[in-house]
């Protein structure tokens, strides 16, 4: 007889079957007539309540280890509940302790912990309530992802991890080297010699596989990555990780209106899909984390999305009501407190910002006829402020040559890129979504570092 999952057995079971679960013990309690123990599989919130007759062949030597923690392995029979909030118990005919778990040592006492202090035991996290359901959000997120972009035709294209090109997030990337530290080797003029490196030239860990994706692109219309992502930020913000994953979609033939229109579906559909299978979880962060996220999930799903320009945007903002800590004027990025603004405060909802000024984006972004601003798109959204940066890419040579010169970058070392220009260029766009906090706007969980199993952050490594 296989193992059934305890989701299944809840749902699904039958008073008289006959089933075995494994799992890890949440609680016990020893009454005359039984004991009661819950068990919990990760598969889904609720336990499974085991029901021990003290008849059972060497009852007392295995309840006395039937303390929280412990690995269990229960063969029985299913009854129907008389206890009240669940529909089906498991009387038990056979119990195996796997491992037990030392109450006076196990860090998750039944108390409820603090975020912070369960950081420091990420590796026994998950078997809280919390966590166990934030990572099946997560789950059911990345499943969504993948279904949006297959059934849509979008081929998923593996981009690399190692980069030379460090043209995007100079200051913010990782070195990657096989130096030893403690004799890099130096040239005549004291320049640390990379030749002698690894790659014979540096390298980095990449901070985005958008280039990549362009050039799969260009061979298979529409293409998406998923993959980690790194970024030395220094801020200690709830909303960066040094470590993150990111989904680039990379469409050809399209313009900024139809990387808009599809950020907007990808978006919803992933809302429905965690709304419509992950239905308790998401119960349990309304009731426990945030008493919005429901609201905010039916919302996102079932609204249009508002859009406005960058330069309607600073109008907004300029007119507002509020004291904002940065500037608001017209060629200055929009910090995270305007972006929450517009779609907390203003609007309410997932809020598109377009067209900002070429001297704030990449060099990529296509430049528009006015030659003040480029066809970039962020979507911004209430609590986390941007979850979506986008553009439509410059296809046109000549002028993304001139964009690359401007901003102080060779352009041989973008030969490649270039070249996509060069033979068989085409208007295209696409975005990058950053995984976590799509699951953190999800889940209502007010710090990144909790919704990825093993966050890296500043002095953050230790799991
Ligand atoms: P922010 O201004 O919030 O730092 P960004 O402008 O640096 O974002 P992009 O370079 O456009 O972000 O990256 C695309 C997406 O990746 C962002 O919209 C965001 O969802 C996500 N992202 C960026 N940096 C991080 C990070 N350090 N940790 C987690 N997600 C991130
Ligand atoms: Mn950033």
């Amino acid at each position: 007889m296989t193992t059934q999952r305890i989701a299944v057995i809840l749902r699904n079971g039958q008073p008289d079957e006959t089933v075995t679960v494994q799992g890890w013990v949440r609680t016990k309690r020893e009454l005359k007539e039984f004991a009661f123990v819950e068990v919990n599989d990760g598969s889904a919130m609720a336990n499974l309540q085991i029901v021990i007759d003290p008849k059972l062949s060497n009852y007392e030597n295995i309840v006395k280890q039937l303390n929280t923690g412990a690995s269990i392995e229960v063969v029985g029979v299913l009854v129907a509940s008389p206890a009240k909030g669940q529909r089906i118990e498991l009387k038990a005919s056979m119990v195996i302790v796997y491992g037990d778990a030392d109450p006076q040592t196990y860090p998750l006492q039944k108390k409820r912990h603090s975020f912070e202090f369960l950081r420091t035991i990420a590796h026994l996290r998950s078997r809280t309530n919390t966590y166990s359901a934030v990572f099946r959000v997560r789950n059911a997120c990345a499943y969504a992802v993948h279904q949006f972009f297959q059934e849509r035709g979008f081929l998923w294209v593996h981009t690399p991890i190692i980069t030379a090109s460090d043209c995007e997030g100079a200051g913010e990337m990782f070195s990657v080297t096989n130096f030893d530290l403690t004799k890099i080797p130096r040239n005549d003029t004291q320049q640390i010699d990379f030749s002698q490196d690894f790659f014979g030239k540096p390298a980095y860990l990449t901070v985005s596989g958008q280039l990549e994706a362009e050039v799969m692109a260009m061979a298979f219309g529409n293409v998406y990555t998923f993959g980690p992502t790194f970024r030395a930020e220094n801020s200690n913000t709830s909303r960066h990780l040094a470590e993150f994953w990111m989904i680039e979609p990379e469409m050809a033939f399209c313009d900024l209106e139809g990387d808009m229109d599809l950020a907007e579906a990808f978006l919803k559909y992933i809302f429905k899909y965690v709304l419509e299978n992950c239905r308790e979880d998401m119960e349990f962060f309304n009731d426990r984390i945030d008493n919005t996220v429901l609201a905010t999930a039916e919302n996102m799903i079932n609204n249009q999305f508002e859009r406005l320009t960058y330069t309607e945007a600073v109008a907004l903002l300029e007119k507002a009501d509020k004291q904002f800590e940065f500037p608001v004027k017209w060629g200055l990025d929009l910090q995270s407190e305007h972006e929450r603004y517009l779609a907390e405060e203003l609007f309410k909802k997932p809020t598109i910002v377009t067209d900002y000024p070429v001297g704030i984006k990449a060099f990529y972004m296509r430049l528009s006829d006015d030659e003040k601003t480029v066809r970039a798109m962020d979507i911004l959204a209430p609590k986390i402020g941007e979850i979506i940066g986008g553009s439509q890419r410059e296809e046109r040579l000549d002028i993304l040559e001139r964009r690359i010169e401007a901003q102080g970058m060779n352009k041989d070392d973008l030969w490649w890129y270039l070249d996509l220009r060069r033979y068989g260029t085409v208007p295209h766009a696409g975005f990058g979504l950053g995984f976590e906090r799509v699951v953190q706007f999800m889940t209502g969980m007010g710090n990144i570092r909790d919704v990825i199993p093993f966050p890296r952050a500043p002095l953050t490594i230790d799991f």
